[in-house]
Order: structure tokens, then sequence, then C-alpha cells
């Protein structure tokens, strides 16, 4: 298929240093096996990066998403200092 060289010349040209690196799973969605657990945070089944579409089991997915927390710092306690 043609499109894929296309798309790929696209890229090259908007590639703005770091664009390659691993994905980091910014934007992970939370999947629930069944319906009447959606919502629950212990209950996720897995999780779904937005960005690059890989999937991670539940504890991977929330060992993800603490990092990602941690790394943004803590957000909505600035009461506390
Ligand atoms: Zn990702």
């Amino acid at each position: 298929m043609p499109f894929f060289s296309k798309k790929r010349q696209e890229q090259g040209n908007s590639e703005q240093g770091g664009q390659r690196r691993e994905c980091q799973h910014p934007t992970l969605a939370p999947r629930w096996d069944s319906a009447a657990d959606m919502g629950k945070r212990d209950k996720v089944s897995m999780y779904r990066c937005a960005s690059c579409g890989g999937e991670f089991g539940a504890a991977e997915g929330d060992a993800l998403i603490a990092r990602q927390e941690e790394a943004r710092g803590p957000l909505g306690s600035e009461e506390g200092k």
C-alpha cells in the first residue's frame, strides 16, 4: 500500500526532536470488563494508551499513572504549603 510512504514523509517533516522517543503513555484510558464496574478505579481490567494504542494490565497501568502523577507534582495540594 502506498499510503504508508506518504504518511511517513509527512511525519518526517513535522518531526521535532522527541517524536521518535518511546511513548510515555500520557493518556491512559481505563477499561472495564463489566459495565457495572465502570468508573471504579480498583475494578479496572486494563488501560489503553490513546497515543500509541498500547494496552496494559491494571497493575501496570496503575504504576504508569502513579509515576506520571508523581512527575507532574502534587496537584491541588497547595493548601498544605
Ligand atoms: Zn503510549
